[in-house]
């Protein structure tokens, strides 16, 4: 990964701004996608000072994996009070107009830094990282294909495993077991097993309810690996399948692939959507489609660009997000297919690979 040409990037939109510096600081205890994305340090406590000459501080908990992590620029070992330290830096830098996150950064944070920043001003700049990660270079963009396929592998495994009398936390901890087995870091998110009515609601956590022939079990699963992320859903039937559950299965399906159709660069988020969400309209459901489309995935699996109604993105190539329309009756059964696909000038590439073309029943 060119971590020096991202802050390069970025110091030039800094720059642009008429800032000093830009500051990317995490002291939230988990792992920084922002402080990854521009240095390739994964620990939990950092501050990146990108300016002329940019420097990453962290504690001596991760000082010696920084120096591992981090080529091409120094690190430094913060004692004491991160603030204060941080605001004495800045000073002996030079640095007074100063750029700060605001995703991931506490009001707290900001604050004590103006507080403490005596004739410095501190200015909010949002999404600017944010900004950069939306285009993956090929290189991130296998990552995540890596993911994508790791993700089907463990779900063909799991479908063999399926069975009536198996809770959906069983289901859930066997494949995060798996994947990590397998290789991934992490899951990207608590994997969601929904089964029978629960399949109705679109983010359900893996419950102690078991699966009974019959049901419908929707399994939206993504693993990390090498830090991206993937993002996949599918459903199935346990057993049998009723004829309103296949025919609702192919609405939906026939909106994955009117929302892959229109998935391109140029195209918006909006629009995107609602090629989508129109056939869901058409077949009668447009009120039990209730998310939007898809969102980016990269270092979270949550990230821009957005597509949905309210989405003001516009894709580009580069891009790689999530086609995933559902359909949910409340009480009784939900049906969702996600895609991850990565944008391209004149179409999309789609990156999970696990078949789709029919309700499969195991
Ligand atoms: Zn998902
Ligand atoms: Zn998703």
């Amino acid at each position: 990964m060119d971590y020096a040409r991202r802050r390069a990037r970025l110091w030039e939109e800094v720059r642009g701004r008429g800032l000093d510096a830009f500051l990317v600081i995490n002291l939230e205890g988990s792992e920084s996608p922002n402080l990854r994305y521009l240095s390739g340090f994964t620990g939990s406590f950092g501050i990146l000072i990108l300016a002329k000459e940019s420097v990453l501080a962290t504690d001596s908990r991760y000082t010696e994996q920084a120096q591992h992590q981090v080529r091409g620029l120094p690190v430094e070992e913060a004692k004491g009070r991160w603030l204060p330290w941080l605001v004495e830096r800045l000073s002996a830098l030079d640095l007074r107009k100063i750029g700060i996150g605001t995703y991931g950064t506490s009001l707290y944070t900001y604050r004590e830094l103006c507080r403490l920043g005596e004739g410095m001003e501190f200015v909010p700049a949002n999404g600017l990282v944010e900004g950069l990660r939306r285009v993956k270079s090929p290189e991130e963009i296998e990552r995540i294909a890596a993911a994508a396929r790791l993700t089907d592998e463990g779900l063909r495994w799991m479908l063999g495993q399926l069975k009536p009398g198996l809770t959906e936390r069983d289901v859930a901890l066997e494949l995060e077991i798996w994947y990590r087995r397998h290789g991934a870091d992490d899951v990207a998110f608590d994997l969601i097993v929904a089964s029978g009515p629960a399949s109705a609601m679109p983010h359900h956590r893996a419950g102690e309810r078991r699966l009974e022939g019959g049901d419908i079990v929707l399994l939206d699963i993504g693993v990390r690996l090498d830090g991206y992320c993937s993002d996949l859903t599918r459903v199935v039937a346990l057993g049998h399948a009723s004829r309103e559950l296949r025919d609702l299965y192919r609405l939906v399906l026939a909106a994955n692939r009117a929302g892959l159709e229109a998935v391109q660069a140029g195209v918006s988020g909006q629009d995107a959507d609602r090629a989508a969400r129109a056939v869901i309209e058409a077949g009668g459901y447009g009120d039990r489609f209730g998310h939007g489309l898809g969102h980016g995935v990269g270092l979270e699996v949550h990230e821009a660009p957005r597509l949905a109604p309210t989405s003001d993105d516009v894709l580009a190539a580069g891009h790689v997000v999530t086609v995933e329309p559902g359909v949910y009756l409340p009480g009784r059964f939900g049906i969702r297919i996600e895609d991850l696909v990565a944008v391209h000038a004149d179409g999309c590439e789609i990156l999970s690979g696990f078949p789709k073309e029919e309700l499969l029943v195991v």
